[in-house]
């Protein structure tokens, strides 16, 4: 089988806690061939963890080597777009974390690019292969016409989360700060059971004052199928999750690791996506697959419901006026 030869770009949190531990079980697949970071410790570091590729001193020079077919990604948002390009400048194939960039605007560019190469851009965005949301999508029918979706989401970090404490997301370039780095999984994730998103009425605030940017988003929005919605996520508040789907006689809850209908109960096998984004990653590069679940055009939109939300204030935003 044909290896992957790969550069990682970046070595922070994203890199070593969730890329690593994938490629590690992926070996048939890929070989880490390069590092490089901003910080040069933290590339040595990164390449002891993960033997010993060669370390670059700079992207560019990652980039003119002849010992990388692809580069993985994993940056402040606000780099993905030159970082792209210039992998696509070079011959390098891409997968790069999500959010496609910091605003549609910029985001469109990465969309355009990737029709005109031959090269692959893929943007990874690991809760389009968890399982369990394809299982609600499948147990869908038995809610007879669903009418409303909730999400209550509080993701509670403290003062002590590593996220938090990375400098670019506590001074945010990207729009909305947490809630479209994070946001953008809970999108991916609601338009893959109900499909395309209509419009979205929102506000947001700031609530917890060591967490940069706003933190806080209520939502009413419409999917294109009628569905009716209202997603509210804290990023700084803990609680309970709740997900629930109503029909007209009938209930969907996503309860931690167990679907409830009614009376019914249904298990799925948990998984955080990681390993096969890299899989799919691979199928699109060597085999030719299409680039569905990687495909810039479908993070653009997760992207866009952020953006509209962000300058909603209360008004109706429809998103086929950002895309
Ligand atoms: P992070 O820990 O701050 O890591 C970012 C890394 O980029 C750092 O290691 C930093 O370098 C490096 N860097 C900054 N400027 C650079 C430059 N000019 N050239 C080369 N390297 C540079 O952030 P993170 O949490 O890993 O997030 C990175 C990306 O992953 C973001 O897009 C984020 O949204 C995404 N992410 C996704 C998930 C998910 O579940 N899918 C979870 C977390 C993050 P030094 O440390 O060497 O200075």
């Amino acid at each position: 089988m044909k290896k992957l030869r790969l550069g990682i770009v970046g070595c922070g949190i994203a890199a070593r806690d969730l890329h690593y531990p994938a490629l590690k079980e992926l070996t048939d697949k890929f070989e880490i061939t390069a590092v490089t970071s901003r910080t040069k410790e933290h590339a040595e570091n990164f390449a002891k963890l993960v033997g010993n590729p060669i370390i670059f001193d700079s992207y560019e020079e990652l980039l003119s080597s002849d010992i990388v077919d692809a580069v993985d990604l994993t940056l402040p948002i606000q780099l993905n777009v030159p970082f792209i390009e210039k992998a696509i400048k070079k011959g390098k194939h891409v997968i790069c974390e999500k959010p496609i960039s910091t605003d549609v605007e910029t985001g469109k560019k990465i969309v355009e690019l990737s029709k005109q190469t031959d090269k692959v851009i893929y943007i990874a965005e690991n809760w389009r292969h968890i399982k369990k949301f394809y299982l609600v999508k499948k147990l869908l029918d038995r809610v007879n016409n669903p009418v409303y979706f909730r999400w209550n989401i509080w993701v509670g970090m403290d003062e002590e989360n590593k996220y938090a404490n990375t400098k670019w997301r506590q001074e945010p370039k990207h729009v909305g700060g947490f809630l479209s780095d994070g946001g953008v999984h809970h999108v991916a994730a609601m338009r893959l059971i109900f499909g395309e998103i209509k419009w979205v009425s929102a506000f947001i605030k700031k609530v917890i004052d060591y967490l940069g940017g706003p933190d806080f988003l209520t939502s009413i929005f419409e999917f294109e199928n009628g569905v009716l919605g209202n997603y509210t996520v804290s990023y700084g508040i803990n609680g309970q999750d709740e997900f629930e789907i109503v029909g007209k006689d009938k209930r969907l809850k996503l309860v931690e690791n167990k679907i409830i209908i009614d009376n019914e109960e249904f298990e799925f096998e948990e998984n955080m996506g990681y390993k096969e984004e890299f899989e799919d990653f691979y199928e699109v590069v060597v085999n030719n697959k299409e680039n569905e679940l990687g495909s810039p055009l479908e993070a653009l939109k997760d992207l866009a419901f952020f953006e509209a939300a962000v300058y909603s204030k209360g008004n109706r935003v429809d998103l086929k006026t950002l895309l």
